[in-house]
């Protein structure tokens, strides 16, 4: 991963978009470290309400997670909801998942104020890679009852209308969740940024950070920022610049795929509407229809960072298996990110200390939280907001250092463990209501 960013989310970006390097001393009211959307969310909160923020980032704006993700805008955090429900009871699991529903209101509607070409495009459907309607049903009604969740159940024929394939039974709709374009959206962001006064700088790493009497003073190769506030969002991508959230963070590398654009006809083979799709397993896949008719098709977790060889090849594979029908589509691009994951894969959201906070490491459901936690975090700088105090319960527990990646791994060939003994189960049970029914049609 070095070099500049090589996604079709880069291809679609046209001329002057790149930032100086900092190369002075400035002052500001905040600093903020990583130009990803958490970063860009805690900037522009922040001159919105009229505070002088500095934006440092490492490489260039999306470099990280943000400008290499699936473009999935959906509800809640990489923490689900059950395990929110259970964690906080239903009274605060509500108010927290709520911020992130009020989230992507707030993303349609910067996108909508500032003329952000993004490509939002609606409706989310979560198919069940199990025969189980009645736990599917029951979970609709958890979500709407105690999230006030927009969600419909799909019975699987109607399903099967939308994606052909056989793998899927029924399904849940979200029809106010979205899908769209997260680097054109940050590039979009940023420009408000700067049209408000706020600076932002690429390839401008912050190497040290010294906290001063009034402050800190944050360090680059060629300039610095003295701010009143600093702000963390460097998530994975942070290599100890911050000990008490590097430790709690921990690296997972995941892929996406795209395939080279398809004639309508041999989409509609496979895919009839452009929604923003996945199924139900731990380990799932997930994909959706781009403007140009390719198809977007992201899954897998891997150890460490290193890209793997024929990840373009495995990646179709996985295709493959959903709608073999595709046969003799090519991949245009693959590539990686890498998401920072808390043992609760809940973000830490909050302050450090005085003057010194943290938006970062949301796992992989970041385009809806980052918002919110930029929008908490601006008000807590500059209102004295202390909404992000709902998040101080979820802590900075260690990860497992360099063990850590290895038990990521464990944990996820654990959840394939579990998909496949879920998928057995089920088989089983189909198996005992046919023999039950053809015992019926016998007597
Ligand atoms: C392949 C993939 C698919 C995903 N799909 C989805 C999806 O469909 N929907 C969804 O909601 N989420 C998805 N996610 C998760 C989502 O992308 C992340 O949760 C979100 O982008 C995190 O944003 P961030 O700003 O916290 O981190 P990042 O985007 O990683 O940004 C951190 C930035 O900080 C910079 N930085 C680090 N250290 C320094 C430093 N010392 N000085 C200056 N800058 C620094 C880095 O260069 C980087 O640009 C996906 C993630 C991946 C990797």
């Amino acid at each position: 991963m070095t070099g500049k960013l090589e996604t079709i989310y880069a291809q679609t970006l046209t001329g002057g978009l790149t930032r100086p390097r900092l190369e002075e001393n400035l002052s500001a009211d905040v600093c903020v470290i990583g130009g990803g959307l958490a970063g860009i969310n805690v900037a522009l909160g922040l001159v919105q309400r009229g505070k002088s923020v500095v934006l440092l980032e490492s490489r260039c704006l999306g470099w990280g997670a943000s400008g290499r993700n699936g473009g999935f805008v959906l509800g809640g955090y990489a923490a689900g909801p059950y395990e929110l429900y259970k964690k906080l009871g239903a009274s605060q699991a509500r108010q927290i998942y709520g911020l992130t529903l009020s989230a992507l209101k707030l993303i349609r509607q910067r996108a909508k104020d500032f003329g952000i070409p993004c490509d939002i495009t609606d409706g989310h459907l979560k198919c069940s890679w199990y025969d189980e309607p009645e736990s599917q049903k029951k979970t609709v009604d958890f979500l709407k009852e105690n999230f006030g969740e927009n969600i419909e159940f799909w019975p699987r024929e109607k399903v099967r209308d939308v994606c052909r394939t056989d793998r899927y039974y029924d399904a849940y709709f979200y029809p106010g969740y979205f899908h769209m374009n997260p680097l054109g959206y940050i590039q979009g962001l940023a420009g408000v940024i700067e049209s408000k006064g706020g600076r932002i700088f690429e390839y401008s790493p912050a190497l040290a950070v010294e906290e001063t009497s009034s402050g800190s003073r944050v360090k680059t190769a060629s300039g610095t920022v003295h701010a009143a506030h600093i702000v963390y969002c460097g998530s994975a991508y942070f290599n100890g610049l911050e000990k008490r959230l590097s430790r709690a963070c921990l690296p997972v590398s995941t892929y996406v795929m795209v395939t080279e654009p398809l004639s309508r006809e041999k989409m509609a083979s496979a895919i009839t509407k452009p929604y923003a799709i996945r199924d139900t397993r731990w380990t799932d896949d997930y994909y959706r229809i781009l403007p140009d008719n390719s198809l977007l098709w992201g899954g897998r977790v891997g150890l460490g960072t290193r890209v793997p060889a024929n990840l373009d090849r495995a990646m179709l594979g996985d295709l493959l298996k959903i709608y073999p029908q595709l046969e003799g589509v090519r991949v245009k691009s693959a590539w990686a990110g890498i998401m920072g994951y808390t043992t609760h894969k809940m973000p830490h959201i909050g302050r450090l200390r005085d003057g010194v906070w943290s938006c970062t490491n949301f796992g992989g459901n970041g385009l809806g939280p980052t918002t919110a936690g930029g929008e908490m975090i601006a008000a807590a700088i500059a209102q004295g907001d202390e909404t992000y105090k709902l998040f101080e319960r979820f802590g900075h527990q260690w990860t497992g250092g360099p063990l850590g990646p290895l038990v990521a791994q464990g944990v996820y060939y654990s959840w394939g463990i579990a998909d496949a003994l879920h998928e057995t189960g089920n088989a089983f049970k189909r198996a005992q209501r046919k023999k039950a029914a053809a015992r019926r049609t016998a007597r």
